[in-house]
């Protein structure tokens, strides 16, 4: 089997043009407006901040970009995004992570209102996910699902593995998998037999942040195969599946570049609407 592309660029620049569509309807006070602060110098995070802002503009939305020096106190951080939680005008906000040491993660995006934690991080959003009520969904499972139901095929009852436990993309992902009523199971490093487990699976999803990690010989024929890695290898990105000999196993598979990645900035952009609450 010859596996077909998920194409994320084109199902991502499809979103976009259609909130781009809605939001040029609006009136001035109901544009949606997106606030990311950025706390440091990371070159990645700037990169990604950057990308958000750039999307922002394009598709109308308002979005503030705070850039803040590694050596920001905790304190201050809380000040600033206790200001965006009052501010009406501010839909969505956003903390990139990782943040420089010192500073408390878990604080810092408990203190987002969760009506505008716009990553759907914080804490009563994850707990929404998994009781399966209604939630801010994190953007690259919400973007991994969306790409998952463009390729047509029924998610119900299907085997999914889900390998990677991260807070924002394997775990997740498994919730909203499962609330799809597939049957999951997730792997990590202490997983044992990680590719017997792999070849039961109907979809696999691959967040491991290894290159190449997933072959083709850990793929049951026909399974439907995400890869949501991204890795530099000698200047190039690779992501955690090896691409040509798992596509030669699978149905369907998302390339690196151009699959999940698209898809995150993407939902970036569908949360911070939803959150507008148009
Ligand atoms: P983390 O580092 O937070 O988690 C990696 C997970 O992989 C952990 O659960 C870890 O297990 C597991 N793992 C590591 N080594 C192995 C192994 N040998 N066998 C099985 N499992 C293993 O990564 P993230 O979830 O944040 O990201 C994963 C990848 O996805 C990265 O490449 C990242 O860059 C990419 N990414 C891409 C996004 C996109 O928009 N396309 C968005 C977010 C991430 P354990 O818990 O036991 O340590």
């Amino acid at each position: 089997m010859t596996a077909s592309l998920i194409d994320g660029k084109k199902i991502a620049s499809e979103v976009k043009e259609r909130l781009k569509a809605k939001i040029s309807g609006l009136a001035a006070d109901e544009i949606p407006g997106l606030a990311v602060i950025l706390v440091g110098d990371d070159p990645a995070s700037s990169v990604y901040v950057g990308q958000k802002e750039k999307t922002a503009r394009e598709i109308g939305i308002n979005s503030r970009v705070y850039r803040l020096p590694a050596t920001t106190a905790q304190d201050d951080l809380l000040a600033l995004i206790g200001n965006l939680n009052e501010s009406p005008d501010v839909h969505g906000i956003l903390v990139q992570l990782p943040l420089p040491g010192g500073l408390d993660r878990d604080a810092v995006i408990t203190a987002i209102r969760p009506e505008k934690d716009v990553d759907g991080f914080h804490v009563v959003n994850v707990g929404k996910l998994w009781i399966g009520s209604d939630a801010v969904a994190p953007c690259t499972p919400k973007g991994i699902m969306a790409l998952l139901d463009s390729t047509g095929v029924e998610l119900k009852g299907k085997e999914a593995v889900v390998i990677g436990r991260s807070g924002i993309v394997g775990k997740p992902i498994a919730a909203m998998l499962l609330s799809r009523h597939c049957t999951v199971t997730i792997c990590h490093s202490r997983t044992r037999n990680l590719p017997d487990v792999a070849r039961r699976a109907d979809i696999v999803v691959a967040a491991i942040g290894m290159p190449n990690f997933v072959t083709g010989d850990m793929i049951k024929p026909g399974a439907i195969v995400i890869d949501v890695g991204i890795n530099r290898v000698d200047g190039r990105l690779v992501g955690d599946v090896e691409f040509e000999s798992v596509s030669a196993a699978a149905s369907w598979i998302t390339p690196v570049p151009g699959g999940v990645g698209p898809m995150t900035i993407a939902m970036l952009m569908q949360n911070t609407f939803q959150l507008a609450g148009i």
